[in-house]
């Protein structure tokens, strides 16, 4: 990516070519590394120091964010930074996920000061009263903090406009109207975002505090658990979708890998998700046949941990699981023209044994005849309760 991009990117996102400066990388920057000085962001950034200042300046003035003197240690330099302050405020991350949900805290400096897992109830409606009931017992141990945002991350199609969650087919949940259920008994704003875009705003959070420039821009997130979702980031943007498709982009987990395949939850047959989550190597492993009585399938980390000390089931299995996502994954990059691709979630556990028939299934294909597509592990916790967070403070920071 060259200068200029990272805040001059023409979109032809939604329709209409933006040029609006990309205000939410900045602070997304300042908060993956800070206390951290306008000179640095300028030049991370490639931007001019009186635009960082112009983005800065009213959260300084509203005390979000703060100014402090570096101590350097070298005698006259006395650089300023900044870091965010108001720690009165406090944000709650839910992820909702097919097995287990996960509820926790965290504020702008980035700590999580509260952490709990609960079995996710079967039924939509119960599953909401004890999320409901968690979050009052949060609010209620911070009698003297204000809860700015509750972000809520799901395993399916979310509307980030009607902020209910559209269809979550591991779960047979439709048109769950989250945001106002959890609004009876909270008065901050809720969030209510796809679990692989969520994953995939945190992982631009790390990228973008590791590298030295505006590379995080562009990038497919692959998030493989019980299912296997996609989140897209263009242009420093997570992005999902128009019209009537709003929150359908990144449904590559249903898209045909095997004609007449395995049948999915969905209702078709032959899903990628069916061939490359990571719940899918459980039934893989016993050759996908019926269970015998007694019989349990192995979780995924413990075919990880049997692979690692060299049971050649466990390795084949991984293999296997490698291969089509390879498959999968240079479909997604040939229909998105996006050549960085982060995988997340539980299969990061196997990367050791996934990554080299990954890379190889995607060589194959007509992508691995172009320079420059990769594709790296990201870190398990974004596809958790990280991913939740992220989206609450995102949430929060896009509007002040
Ligand atoms: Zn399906």
């Amino acid at each position: 990516m060259d200068s200029g991009q990272v805040f001059q990117t023409p979109l032809l996102v939604g329709g209409e070519l933006s040029f609006a400066p990309k205000r939410s990388m900045l602070l997304r920057l300042i908060r993956a590394a800070q206390p951290i000085t306008r000179t640095d962001i300028a030049d991370r950034l490639k931007i001019d120091k009186s635009t960082v200042t112009e983005v800065v300046r009213p959260l300084i003035d509203r005390g979000i964010l703060r100014e402090t003197v570096l101590e350097t240690g070298t005698p006259g330099r006395r650089p300023r930074a900044l870091s965010f302050g108001a720690e009165g405020d406090y944000f709650v991350g839910v992820n909702l996920g097919v097995r287990h949900t996960q509820v926790g805290v965290t504020s702008l400096s980035g700590e999580i000061s509260h952490d709990d897992e609960f079995e996710t109830p079967t039924s939509a409606t119960r599953a909401l009263q004890v999320v409901r009931g968690k979050i009052s017992d949060i609010v209620r141990e911070r009698p003297n903090m204000t809860l700015q945002m509750v972000g809520v991350s799901v395993p399916g199609m979310a509307d980030a406009a009607s902020r209910e969650l559209v269809y979550a087919p591991n779960l047979n949940w439709r048109n769950v109207p989250i945001a106002e259920t959890i609004q009876q008994v909270v008065k901050a704003g809720v969030v209510v975002e796809n679990d692989s875009t969520a994953a995939a705003m945190f992982e631009s959070r790390m990228k973008i505090g590791e590298t030295a420039d505006g590379s995080a821009s562009n990038f497919i997130l692959i998030r493989s658990g019980t299912g296997i979702g996609v989140g897209l980031v263009i242009g420093g943007e997570v992005y999902r979708g128009t019209g009537a498709g709003r929150g359908v982009a990144g449904e590559f987990g249903h898209m045909t890998i095997v004609a007449g395949g395995k049948p999915c939850v969905c209702g078709n047959r032959g899903c990628w998700e069916r061939y490359a989550s990571a719940s899918s190597a459980s039934s893989l492993y016993f050759g996908d046949r019926p269970l015998r009585p007694g019989e349990t399938l192995p979780r995924f980390v413990d075919i990880v941990s049997k692979a690692e000390n060299g049971d050649i089931r466990s390795r084949r299995t991984l293999e296997k699981i490698g291969d089509y996502l390879g498959i999968g994954i240079a479909n997604v990059i040939m229909g998105t023209g996006v050549p960085r691709v982060i995988i997340s979630g539980r299969l990061v556990y196997a990367w050791q044994f996934i990554a080299e028939p990954l890379n190889a299934a995607v060589r194959r294909s007509i992508v691995g005849k172009v320079e420059g597509w990769s594709v790296e592990a990201g870190s398990p916790s974004g596809s958790a309760l990280g991913g939740a967070l992220e989206v609450a403070v995102e949430g929060f920071l896009s509007n002040v």
